[in-house]
């Protein structure tokens, strides 16, 4: 379908952006990368008056680091940061996940921020956010203000970004040298998670020292599995103590019912594809 005609700004700095955004309030919606509000219009699921393009405003473009943190524009198509040598050294857990998003084209049109933003339980990229406590920087005619990862995901497609604020940075602090992981489980490529799981390790010796564990699409928003985390932090990195903790996948989970698999199918696939990121990383897979 062709979405209901639209009025279309593209305004240059964050700043134009927020008063276009003050000056028509519901009536309208911010445009990153449209790999998801366009198809949204175009089925008039949602048929704002205005369109504030975000693609002129170079601001918020490119991954740079600062101290311990990596920021991240939020208008960073996923194939930059899917290919960025600075995010492959300190997140590499964003490397692997960006590679599992849909497709090359969608990965060059589509941005970090609007998938971050959209929050769909499938989407890939909240759960290595959570796993590497991502801090999402938010600016409102007010000022900016920096939300943790634990507190940006509210619910269904909803985050903590208002209707008149615009989400501008990712900042991911550094975890260089951790061993990571994204096993995501499709059954056709390029398909959404059906269930997804991201795994960062640090390791001294044998042992586990540090383990952070995100799900895809186990609940309303992206989810840490920490039972897994405290029951591998600590212990020998062996397939038996992996074993024992991915057994935790899915406490605390709500995971849905769908054609693709009952809530019992997707509790039982976490701890499958726990145990297999967990041994992949472990093993050396991306590290
Ligand atoms: C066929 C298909 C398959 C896909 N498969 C996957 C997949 O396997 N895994 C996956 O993770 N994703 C997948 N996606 C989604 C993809 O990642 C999109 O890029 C993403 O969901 C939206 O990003 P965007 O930049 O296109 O945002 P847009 O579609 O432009 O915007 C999405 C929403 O976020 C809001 N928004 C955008 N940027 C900001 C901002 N900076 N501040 C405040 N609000 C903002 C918009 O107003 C809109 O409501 C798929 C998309 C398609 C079309």
């Amino acid at each position: 379908m062709i979405p209901a005609a639209f009025d279309y700004v593209a305004p240059t700095t964050l700043e134009e952006a927020l008063a276009a955004l003050g000056e028509h309030g519901d009536d309208a919606k911010l445009l990153a990368g449209g790999q998801s509000l366009l198809p949204v219009m175009r089925m008039r699921l949602n048929a704002p008056e205005w369109v504030i393009d975000l693609g002129r405003i170079e601001s918020l473009r490119g991954i740079r680091e600062e101290g311990d943190e990596l920021v991240i524009g939020a208008m960073t198509p996923h194939a930059v940061v899917g290919e960025d040598p600075l995010v492959a050294q300190h997140a590499r857990l964003l490397t692997d996940a960006e590679a599992e998003v849909a497709d090359a084209q969608i990965r060059h049109r589509g941005t970090i921020g609007g998938a971050l933003v959209h929050a769909d339980p499938a989407g890939d990229l909240g759960a290595p956010a959570r796993a590497l406590d991502a801090r999402f920087v938010i600016a409102g005619a007010g000022g900016t203000r920096t939300v943790a990862a634990d507190e940006f995901f509210l619910d269904l497609f909803e985050t903590a970004v208002g209707e008149d604020e615009i989400l501008t940075e990712i900042r991911v602090p550094k975890r260089t040298g951790w061993r990571t992981h994204y096993e995501k489980f499709v059954r056709v490529k390029h398909q959404w998670s059906i269930v997804a799981v991201a795994v960062a390790v640090r390791l001294e010796g044998d042992t586990v020292a540090e383990a952070r564990v995100g799900l895809t699409n186990m609940g309303n928003t992206p989810l840490r599995a920490r039972g897994v985390e405290e029951a591998l932090t600590g212990r020998p990195a062996t397939e038996e103590s992996v074993a024992a903790a991915a057994a935790r996948a899915s406490e605390g989970t709500a995971p849905p019912s769908d054609l693709n698999g009952d809530a019992a199918y997707r509790s039982h696939l976490a701890q499958v594809l726990t145990r297999r990121a967990l041994m992949t990383a472990i093993s050396g897979g991306t590290a």
